[in-house]
């Protein structure tokens, strides 16, 4: 069985240097006043044009983006492979608005698909909607407003680019895992995606739609919707994670005069999730590909346990771990050494591009409680180990 405390393991791929500075990084995460102003600068470095790459290359981009180029990925790719780890790989530009980006979006994770067919320690795809169309958009799809003929249009282009995304995946026998977003948004991201399971996913899961179990509705949708594919014979792709907009969601909520869908507290999330894993588990091999995206040591220990328990195999392409690269080390890697199949989500693309991405880690990780003080304590503990303290 997996053994999270096994940090030899955990960084055996990870040079002292590169274990310095992760210990550094996440040091840093911990004021998170320094963390929301770095954000800040780094937000208003981009819109002034100035180097924040600079800074960010050496530091914080080393720690969570595995490279600018797929080239300059494969390195870290390679590295995660000698741990028996897999990389599911973002192009992870955000924040886009115009359909050329939306264009060059596509391309870009058209040419990842291309690049994977040459790569077995690639898997994956993951992939954001609204980095392929107009947030403004589905959010007015969500509320059920009528579209206007040009927002239609756009509508109908992001379904098209969906369609050439999953099209291609299919040809390259590979997964996309598309994230979940506000759940201001998750109407279509739901109508779409479902759509796409019931063409793409009659003989392989390719395409996985995320489950935030944070939202009290979304374990309720995870049985909805796997019985919709039984029906209409297709696999269910579920990708199951906490949720990372909690605070934006009940500020919304909160300012709009509307009930927070978020639960109203950790445990009910924790107890949420792990039913989830356990739904997906009793359906493995019956028209179910899942998995369990989270750094929550219960969690992943509870899957592995039970997976044993119940004869289920661990090495299973249809029911994976993933954590993200740059945190997590102690569970992916020790869970791959047990045979279980682990993958890690590799951001990659330019520095500037990433920025949104880093300033998001950051909060996030000086935010989640207990994250960062988790991470800190793992790294000590090899630091210590290797007598670097
Ligand atoms: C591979 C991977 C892919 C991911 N993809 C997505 C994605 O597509 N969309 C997305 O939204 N997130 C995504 N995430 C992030 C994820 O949703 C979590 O934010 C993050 O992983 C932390 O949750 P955890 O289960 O790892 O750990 P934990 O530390 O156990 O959980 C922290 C999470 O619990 C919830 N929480 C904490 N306190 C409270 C509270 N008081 N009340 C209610 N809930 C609370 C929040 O969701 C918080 O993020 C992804 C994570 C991974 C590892």
């Amino acid at each position: 069985m997996p053994n999270f405390e096994d940090t030899e393991i955990a960084f055996a791929n990870t040079t002292n240097a590169k274990l310095r500075k992760s210990y550094y990084i996440f040091q840093f995460f911990q004021y998170n006043t320094l963390v929301d102003w770095g954000g800040r600068l780094a937000q208003w470095g981009l819109k002034w044009h100035l180097p924040v790459g600079l800074f960010a290359k050496p530091t914080i981009f080393g720690q969570f983006v595995g490279g600018v180029t797929l080239k300059e990925t494969e390195r870290t790719v390679n590295r995660l492979s000698m741990g028996g780890v897999f990389g599911i790989l973002d192009y992870a530009i955000e924040g886009k608005t115009t359909e050329r980006a939306f264009d060059d979006t596509l391309a870009h994770k058209l040419d990842t698909l291309e690049y994977i067919k040459h790569n077995d320690n690639v898997k994956m795809i993951s992939v954001k909607v609204t980095g392929m169309g107009k947030f403004s958009v589905l959010e007015r799809v969500h509320r059920g407003d009528v579209l206007l003929q040009s927002e239609q249009k756009e509508y109908d282009r992001l379904k098209e680019r969906l369609h050439k995304l999953c099209a291609a995946a299919e040809v390259a026998s590979t997964g996309i895992l598309f994230d979940a977003e506000e759940t201001w948004i998750q109407k279509p991201l739901d109508d779409l995606l479902e759509e796409m399971m019931a063409h793409y996913n009659k003989e392989k899961a390719i395409v996985y739609n995320t489950y935030q179990l944070y939202a009290t509705s979304r374990l309720g949708k995870l049985k909805e919707d796997y019985e919709k594919a039984q029906k209409g014979g297709y696999i269910l792709g579920a990708k199951l994670v906490r949720g990372a907009y909690m605070e934006k969601e009940r500020e919304r909520a909160e300012e709009l005069g509307y009930p927070s869908p978020i639960h109203k507290d950790k445990d009910a999330v924790d107890k949420d999730f792990n039913e989830a894993l356990d739904y997906c588990m009793d359906r493995f091999g019956k028209g179910m590909a899942f998995c369990a995206a989270t750094h929550n040591e219960y969690s992943c220990k509870y899957m592995a346990d039970e997976i044993a328990r119940r004869g289920l195999p661990k090495d299973h392409k249809y029911m994976f771990f993933a954590q993200l690269y740059g945190m997590g080390d102690h569970i992916t890697f020790n869970l791959a050494r047990a045979g279980y199949t682990t993958a890690k989500l590799i951001p990659y693309g330019p520095v500037k591009e990433v920025i949104p991405y880093l300033v998001r880690r950051a909060q996030e990780n000086s935010s989640v409680e207990g994250q960062t003080s988790r991470e800190l304590s793992i790294l000590t503990k090899e630091m210590k180990r290797r007598r670097l303290l």
